[in-house]
């Protein structure tokens, strides 16, 4: 998420910065104008809907005693989220027919069955759940959703995050931690403490990367951090956002009016 203010000579002002919208600033500052400045709506599709109602269900698992977290409890965990999902506007029209949403049911509990190979949810306690987090950074207020965050055996903090797509080969996950990372300066901020680690949990693999966690790692984190802040900022001021083209934009929902794939190109140089 993130906020713009208009303020006067409309010139407008940062306010506040998700993880997800850092991390995509990084990746193309296009695609973040699409979808923070501009707030162009993306067409909903049903891997969305399937990490929406999973993220629930894996959230609730943990509402029920250790001996009830069982993949039936997820399963039926999943089909009362589904009901709830289901009637939000964006996802009302989002199958063909009945057939074609079973199909879609049964595809996501497979993904769901996965989830138990990767930890036992019987052995964990987790201190908080879709944890809301709004942290100022001198200035720089961040805010996002943390998945899940717990203690290990030796009373260290771990911050785990849930994926419903494909994992990346090992080789290429290290910028997926980028998010995590930011939300493990946050927990050093609002705590006092440093996790000791950041997790990746992808159903769809399934697999769990995993990233150990020190203070020299979130110090680089916060000048990173605020680099990206102020380049933010020069990018509004100035109305200059370049596009990055590579390999995402082939799932870049913006591609048809992207400067970089039409005629128009104000802002091809890269930065
Ligand atoms: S199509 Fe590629 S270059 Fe254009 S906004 Fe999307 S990610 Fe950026």
């Amino acid at each position: 998420m993130i906020d713009v203010m208009t303020i006067e000579l409309d010139q407008p002002r940062l306010e506040r910065l998700s993880p997800s919208r850092a991390g995509d600033f990084k990746t193309c500052p296009q695609l973040f104008k699409f979808r923070a400045i501009d707030r162009i709506p993306e067409p909903t599709s049903i891997y969305q809907a399937r990490g929406t109602t999973a993220h629930l269900a894996l959230q609730r698992l943990f509402d029920r005693p250790a001996t009830e977290r069982t993949p039936d409890v997820l399963f039926d965990l999943f089909r009362e989220a589904w009901t709830e999902v289901r009637g939000d506007e964006e996802f009302a029209e989002l199958f063909d027919d009945v057939e074609s949403e079973r199909q879609w049911g049964l595809e996501s509990m497979e993904l769901l069955a996965n989830y138990f190979s990767i930890e036992d949810p019987a052995q964990i306690e987790p201190m908080d759940r879709e944890l809301d987090m709004l942290e100022d950074l001198d200035g720089i207020t961040i805010r996002g959703i943390l998945d899940r965050i717990d203690r290990d055996d030796d009373g260290k903090l771990i911050i785990t995050d849930y994926k419903t797509g494909k994992a990346p080969p090992e080789r290429f996950a290290l910028p997926a931690f980028f998010a995590l990372k930011i939300y493990a300066l946050l927990i050093r901020r609002n705590t006092g403490e440093t996790p000791k680690e950041v997790r990746l949990l992808y159903l769809n693999g399934p697999t769990m990367y995993r990233l150990a966690i020190d203070d020299r790692q979130l110090d680089a984190m916060d000048s990173q951090l605020r680099a990206l802040w102020a380049a933010i900022e020069r990018a509004m001021r100035t109305e200059n956002y370049p596009t990055r083209p590579g390999r995402l934009c082939d799932w870049c929902s913006y591609q048809n009016i992207c400067p970089a794939f039409t005629d128009e190109e104000p802002n091809a140089a890269d930065s």
